[in-house]
């Protein structure tokens, strides 16, 4: 259910691809204001437009695409080098550690912006129960 206040943000902030403001940084209502004041620290509101950024809760999720897509690949990489081609460790560690910095540690702050901006556009709570509508076998039933 909307609001009147909700209309009156909707006209005032049209809606904007999550793509367009998180992986950039931008607030996601209004797309001008920093979403971070660190490096993965969110600010606590968009300076712009005033967005509390309290709602925002991207969790482990940015932490578990770069896992899955950049830190296991990378891994590998390193277990092939020593495997196949048998590289002294110094020459892994250097071929290594700086793919998992550019790999694992840059994309952090993008993914976590594009799922706060995800959040936001399309509206992702936390779930809850409805205690009118819950239906449960407690003493009651
Ligand atoms: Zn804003």
């Amino acid at each position: 259910m909307s609001t009147s206040s909700d209309a009156r943000v909707d006209a005032e902030f049209p809606p904007i691809k999550p793509q367009h403001t998180g992986l950039v940084g931008k607030c996601p209502r209004c797309g001008r204001g920093r979403l971070f004041s660190g490096f993965l620290s969110l600010a606590e509101h968009c300076e712009i437009c005033g967005l509390d950024f309290d709602f925002a809760d991207p969790a482990d999720g940015p932490a578990f695409f770069v896992i899955t897509f950049a830190c296991i690949p990378v891994v590998a990489f390193a277990v092939w080098m020593e495997v196949s081609v048998g590289a002294p460790y110094w020459v892994n560690a250097l071929l290594t550690l700086p793919l998992l910095l550019v790999f694992c540690v840059l994309p952090l702050r993008p993914l976590k912006g594009l799922m706060v901006a995800t959040q936001y556009y399309h509206s992702a709570r936390e779930g809850a129960l409805d205690p009118a509508n819950h239906v449960g076998t407690g003493p009651g039933r």
